[in-house]
């Protein structure tokens, strides 16, 4: 199991300013993943990946890659959908140089289409963009659906694991504060986490313990997802990371998780670390 925040938390802000200096940051917290955000666009040119990527594995942590948030494939537009089969290819060649190979997206929204249309388009231009992959030498790199808080996104358990049945490029993102809000509140119990993984294994087989997970406590209201909290601010929201650590162990699940939390990303990656450990050492 790896742990580590996503992009720059509050703490680190008050002392640097520079992904360079994310790695040293993340061994003195003893954690091992960062996740790099692509979110407003690929803004990072080549030689400072290829640094970038160096002092990562200098350090040993583990780096992964959020893909642009104006990715869509529910685009009804086909020139607009093929954009974002660019933005996957242009984020893996840059992660390429970076030495990361999981890169996070978000498979899209509904805008005025049916979830069955939206679903539908989003199948059909997963399967294009998986032939198109095939052209390229991208190796060892995993493409990973994440899981949606909004009702108006596409991105169930159920429709994540259906994406990463096209082929083994796919893995799971599971954002569990994204599950708990798109179910308004759904993860209670112990079951309720075994089902999201019973789910995945419904679709994909053995495959489902290889998987990228999110984990935030997030607000929400009836359409689901308001806001991402910080471990301390929620009182009332959730999920618990508690019961999550449990099943983890029991099903032998080998994870990496990112921690997106407002603010206390890194202080929040490291309690999850402790209630981890805590967990394994319980027996
Ligand atoms: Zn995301």
């Amino acid at each position: 199991m790896r742990f580590g925040p996503s992009g720059f938390c509050d703490k680190f802000l008050e002392k640097y300013s520079k992904s360079e200096e994310v790695p040293s940051w993340i061994i003195e917290h003893n954690l091992d993943a960062y996740e790099y955000a692509f979110n407003k666009g690929i803004h990072i040119g080549d030689e400072k990946a290829i640094k970038l990527g160096q002092i990562f594995k200098e350090y040993g942590v583990e780096l992964s890659v959020h893909a642009p948030y104006f990715i869509n494939f529910a685009n009804p537009d086909d020139i607009m959908a093929d954009k974002s089969k660019g933005y996957i290819i242009d984020s893996l060649t840059k992660m390429k140089l970076m030495g990361a190979k999981r890169l996070v997206f978000h498979p899209g929204s509904l805008t005025k289409n049916t979830r069955e249309k939206a679903f539908e388009l989003v199948m059909r231009r997963l399967k294009e963009l998986s032939a198109l992959l095939d052209e390229y030498d991208f190796e060892g790199m995993y493409i990973c659906p994440e899981t949606m808080g909004k009702h108006g996104q596409i991105g169930t358990v159920e429709e994540v694991a259906q994406m990463c049945a096209i082929d083994e490029k796919f893995i799971p993102t599971l954002d569990f504060g994204h599950i708990n809000s798109y179910t308004l509140g759904g993860l209670k119990t112990y079951d309720d986490y075994v089902n999201v993984f019973k789910t995945l294994e419904k679709y994909i087989g053995e495959r489902y313990k290889k998987v990228h997970i999110h984990f935030s406590k997030i607000m929400y209201g009836s359409k689901g997802e308001l806001k991402h909290l910080t471990f301390e601010e929620d009182t009332e929201y959730g999920p618990d990371f508690e019961i999550l650590a449990k099943v983890l162990k029991d099903l032998d699940i080998d994870a990496t998780i990112i921690c997106e939390s407002r603010g206390s990303q890194t202080i929040d990656s490291v309690k999850m670390k402790n209630i981890f450990e805590e967990t394994i050492d319980l027996k």
